[in-house]
């Protein structure tokens, strides 16, 4: 179908926005593109002037968009940007995705590190899942947690002051869906979007993306001809988000504004926690201790990923 003239000038348009209807050509959907990015920084507060911000890049459509729109953006203001890859150990995937990092930081500039699951664990993704796998746990069970570990410790060692991940609003408002549907709303109240946790050895998360479409994210890497690992990971298709993925995409076909809905109630659902009876909003405030094994922040004693690696030697020594 061919598209007619931009509702703001004359050049060609290149995209029907699904929710509002808007028409707009390349560089109107550029410009609303990075505005929308910039007013989620200014409403959660996520920078400072002189941060030292570090960007978690996989070398996916979202890691790759973000490093080049927070360059856009930062680079009227104080702040350095360097760039942050896990390599978990995943055969024929994350070779690839490395490459798309590798490129998108040097095309734009920016200092590289790179960092893996064998060096911080012993045991890389793949290790891990034929350890662990008996449980029917899927992979993304225990890639996570070896992850947050991996960016906090990769940040801090870079001397990051808030690390930035590509999270959009899609995988906000599938969190949301999950978290109900598990029966554990609590975790909604607890995690702020705003980053104002401060404890030791803790580098602040942030989510720029957390008010941009999946699809505007698809849409600016292809029409900006950013270049960025297309394949997914072999271990996505055992998740259970991605089953409420599929259940978002289906609602989107009649109302395309459900993830930003969604994600705004669970920016609701956050400023409610103020309602809570103080004994219950005492806990959710609990400062992060220390893990006893590693260090590391932790809500318990041993951090998930210790808990997991003594887990994996454990079964070794078994089989
Ligand atoms: Fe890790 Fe799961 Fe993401 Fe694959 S899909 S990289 S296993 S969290």
């Amino acid at each position: 179908m061919k598209l007619p003239k931009c509702q703001y000038c004359d050049e060609n348009a290149v995209w029907r926005r699904p929710w509002d209807k808007a028409i707009v050509c390349l560089n109107h959907f550029n410009r609303a593109f990075l505005k929308r990015v910039q007013r989620t920084v200014n409403k959660y507060n996520l920078f400072d002037r002189n941060e030292v911000i570090a960007v978690g890049l996989s070398g996916g459509k979202d890691s790759v968009v973000l490093l080049e729109t927070l360059v856009r953006l930062q680079s009227s203001r104080d702040s350095t940007i360097i760039a942050i890859s896990i390599d978990e150990g995943i055969a024929n995937y994350r070779e690839d995705g490395l490459k798309f990092a590798r490129m998108t930081a040097k095309r734009l500039g920016v200092e590289h590190y790179e960092y893996s699951f064998k060096k911080n664990f012993g045991y890389d993704l793949d290790e891990a899942f034929t350890v662990l796998k008996g449980d029917e746990v899927a992979a993304c069970a225990y890639c996570g947690p070896f992850r947050r570990k991996s960016l906090n410790l990769a940040a801090q060692e870079v001397g990051a002051t808030k690390l930035a991940t590509g999270h959009n609003a899609d995988d906000e408002a599938q969190t949301l869906l999950m978290n109900v549907l598990r029966g554990d709303i609590m975790k909604t109240l607890h995690s702020n979007p705003v980053p104002t946790y401060k404890s030791p050895g803790f580098v602040n998360r942030v989510k720029p993306f957390r008010r941009t479409s999946e699809m505007e994210i698809v849409l600016y890497a292809n029409l900006n001809n950013l270049p960025y690992q297309e394949q997914s990971c072999p271990y996505a298709v055992d998740s259970y988000r991605g089953e409420i993925r599929d259940l978002l995409l289906e609602l989107m076909i009649n109302d395309p504004s459900v993830v930003f809905s969604t994600v705004m109630s669970s920016d609701k659902l956050h400023e409610m926690r103020a309602l809570l009876p103080n004994n219950e909003r005492d806990s959710l405030n609990k400062p992060i201790s220390s893990c006893q094994i590693c260090n590391s922040p932790s809500n318990s004693d041993i951090c998930n990923s210790c808990a997991l690696i003594k887990e994996i030697e454990k079964r070794s020594q078994l089989q």
